[in-house]
């Protein structure tokens, strides 16, 4: 309950205001949890470059220090190692909470999403800070519309191998809007589709960054199952600014936020073909279980209320990650953290 936190070693303080950022806006303080991962890192150059203080909050689960090694001296920039299971305290105006794991190679291990969650958001009602929830389009689950807007109610399995994700997350959405009214706390909420582009993690099983990699290591792309389920696929940079955009804007979504371009998984090692060495090849692997058999955003919703679509196509955006697959996969820089 909202009032339950008055008194106690949690109980809402103010805070110092910031230090302007330039001429009409307030430079903010901004948490962001997972911001050593793939999409944190270039949320929070993003904010970084636009004049904010940011705090990042990561325990290095599949995060690197190298996504934000560039920044650090930067006095508006801070990292904690912590896992976000645990309480903290922190003074701040926006938290984005990306924090998961987020790959089927690792999600399995950790469902943090509902402990962390939890913690993000008592965090926000005591200090009066905005919170975003980076949700996923699997709480579509295998989808039984097509495209999926943001009323459907999705197709989900509860005791399934990717349950702890898909119900990790619908669990997250629950939350974030029993926090909203009940606690009035003010939240976001973006159902994010597949993304890709450079710091993915290597390796941990998504299907750009293991076509991508194993190009480049000359090795056939492996295509599970008969290779014609679909997906689409939006390039991080065109995420970053829909994410920045539910933040600044007045609706709390679901927004998803996605690239309707959609390609089958032949498709999609046929434009990696394309784009990194003609002579690749391909071969099949079973299929894992519950694989949604297509997907794709409507995004009607993010085009008329966050006046935001996707700017990058597929075919433009993977030549964008190649060189930093492979300054990696040379250097042997495949770490999982530090
Ligand atoms: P990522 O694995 O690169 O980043 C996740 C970050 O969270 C990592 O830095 C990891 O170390 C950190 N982390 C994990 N558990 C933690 C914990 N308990 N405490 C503190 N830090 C923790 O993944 P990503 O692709 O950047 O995903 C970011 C967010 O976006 C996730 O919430 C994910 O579910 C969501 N999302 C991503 C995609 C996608 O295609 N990339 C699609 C849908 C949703
Ligand atoms: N929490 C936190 N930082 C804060 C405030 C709360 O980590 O600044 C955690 C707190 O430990 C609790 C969770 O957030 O586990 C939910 O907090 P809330 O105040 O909503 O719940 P309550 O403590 O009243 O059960
Ligand atoms: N996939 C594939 N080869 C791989 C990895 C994944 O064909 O090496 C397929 C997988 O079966 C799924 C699709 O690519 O149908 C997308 O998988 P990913 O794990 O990237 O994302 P998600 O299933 O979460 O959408």
């Amino acid at each position: 309950d909202s009032s339950s936190g008055s008194s106690g070693f949690f109980s809402k303080r103010t805070f110092p205001g910031r230090v302007p950022a330039g001429i009409g806006r307030k430079s903010l303080r901004i948490v962001v949890t997972g911001g050593a991962g793939f999409v944190g890192s270039h949320l929070v150059d993003k904010l970084i470059s636009r004049g904010d203080e940011v705090i990042v909050i990561d325990n290095f689960f599949t995060g690197r220090k190298e996504n934000l090694v560039h920044l650090f001296g930067n006095p508006r920039f801070e990292l904690i190692r912590h896992d976000v299971v645990e309480p903290i305290l922190l003074e701040v105006d926006q938290i984005y909470h990306l924090a998961c794991p987020a790959s089927p190679v690792h999600y399995k291990y950790n469902p943090s999403n509902v402990m962390g969650t939890l913690n993000m958001l008592g965090l926000a009602k005591r200090v009066g800070a905005r919170f975003l929830l980076t949700s996923t389009s699997e709480v579509y689950g295998d989808p039984l519309e097509h495209p999926q807007k943001e009323t459907y109610w999705g197709n989900v399995n509860p005791i399934g191998e990717r349950s702890c994700y898909d119900e990790g997350k619908r669990t997250a959405e629950t939350l974030t809007m029993d926090y909203h009214r009940g606690a009035d706390v003010e939240v976001r909420i973006a159902r994010i589709f597949n993304t890709y582009g450079p710091r993915m993690c290597l390796d941990d099983g998504r299907v750009v960054g293991n076509f991508v990699a194993q190009v480049i290591r000359k090795q056939p792309m492996t295509v599970y199952g008969d290779g014609k389920q679909t997906r689409s696929f939006q390039y991080v940079s065109d995420l970053v600014d829909g994410l920045v955009a539910l933040m600044e804007g007045e609706h709390v979504g679901p927004f998803n936020l996605g690239n309707p371009g959609e390609f089958t998984m032949l498709e999609l090692a046929e434009v990696v073909k394309e784009t990194i060495d003609s002579s690749a090849t391909i071969e099949f692997k079973p299929n894992t279980a519950d694989d949604p058999h297509k997907r794709k955003p409507d995004i009607s919703k993010a085009k008329e209320l966050l006046n935001w679509e996707p700017r990058i196509s597929l075919r433009e955006g993977l030549p964008l990650m190649v060189n930093d697959f492979r300054n990696r996969i040379l250097n042997g820089d495949e770490g999982k953290g530090l």
